[in-house]
């Protein structure tokens, strides 16, 4: 129970790592606050899973790419639970395009969503936790893709290199409040995101076989790291970046 009496919110918390984090989370004994955007059917899951853990849970709808969206998240998660204390910035988009000929739309979305949504996520949380002033931690669902590159993706590393960088600044910013920043880092990890590019048997045993410990990542691998990183088990950690990828990054050959 290392997160007992802990306030947490989620954003992008419908499917994938969103949903395997807030239930871990609640295993853990946190109340969540979820958003979600599109997938009513998803979050209406992920709160069953929540609450069959004997936890409470709201549901938050909103566009983070809304700046209103971040305030009107915060105020919701205090107003049911009496404050805020961790806040998992995980909401992201991923449309794999060829870079030459990448639409404006698709990568200004992307930004829009990764980035700037991160970004008045991360500022609206941090200005509730000052404000309480018994600290806080927030975590940033960034990727091993702020590490490297990918042919496809040239409009999305970018932003998952800026949100790691994002908790950096803010490690330092927020350090004299109590407040740790961190980011995650996962590889590859089966959800939506990736399904359709997973779906070539070929593609997916290729990546398998990249990875020592030999099998691709689950929602649940990324959410054992956050649990922690939103504990005061990691009460010295902040401005830190944790891998998630089997082994993936190390392995060049
Ligand atoms: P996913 O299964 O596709 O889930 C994405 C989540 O983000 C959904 O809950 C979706 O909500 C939400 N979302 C998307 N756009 C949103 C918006 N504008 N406003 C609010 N919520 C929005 O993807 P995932 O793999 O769990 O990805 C979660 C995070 O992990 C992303 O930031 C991704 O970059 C990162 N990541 C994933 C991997 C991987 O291999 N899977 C690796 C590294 C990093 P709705 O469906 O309700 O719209």
């Amino acid at each position: 129970m290392l997160l007992a009496g802990k306030t947490v919110l989620i954003t992008g918390a419908s499917r994938g790592i969103g949903r395997g984090t807030a239930i871990e989370c609640a295993r853990h004994g946190a109340d969540l606050a979820l958003n979600w955007f599109q997938d009513r059917e998803g979050i209406e899951e992920t709160l069953a899973a929540v609450r069959a853990l004997g936890r409470r849970a709201i549901e938050v709808e909103g566009d983070v790419a809304r700046r209103e969206s971040g305030e009107r998240f915060i105020d919701a998660a205090a107003k049911a639970f009496g404050g805020v204390d961790v806040f998992v910035n995980n909401a992201g988009i991923c449309p794999f395009h060829a870079f030459l000929d990448t639409p404006p739309e698709v990568f200004e979305r992307t930004m829009a969503v990764n980035l700037h949504g991160a970004y008045y996520m991360t500022q609206a949380a941090a200005r509730r936790m000052r404000e309480q002033g018994r600290g806080g931690s927030l975590i940033a669902i960034s990727s091993i893709s702020a590490l490297v590159g990918g042919g496809m993706q040239a409009h999305y590393t970018p932003t998952k290199a800026g949100v790691h960088s994002l908790m950096q600044s803010c490690a330092i910013a927020l350090g004299p409040h109590g407040i740790r920043c961190n980011s995650v880092m996962p590889g590859t990890i089966a959800t939506d995101i990736n399904k359709e590019d997973l779906a070539d048997p070929e593609k997916r045993s290729y990546m398998e076989k990249r990875i020592p410990l030999g099998r691709l990542g689950e929602p649940r691998d990324v959410a054992g790291c956050v649990v922690f990183l939103a504990s005061d088990l990691a009460r010295y950690v902040t401005g830190a970046a944790v891998l998630v990828d089997g082994g993936l990054f190390v392995n060049l050959q």
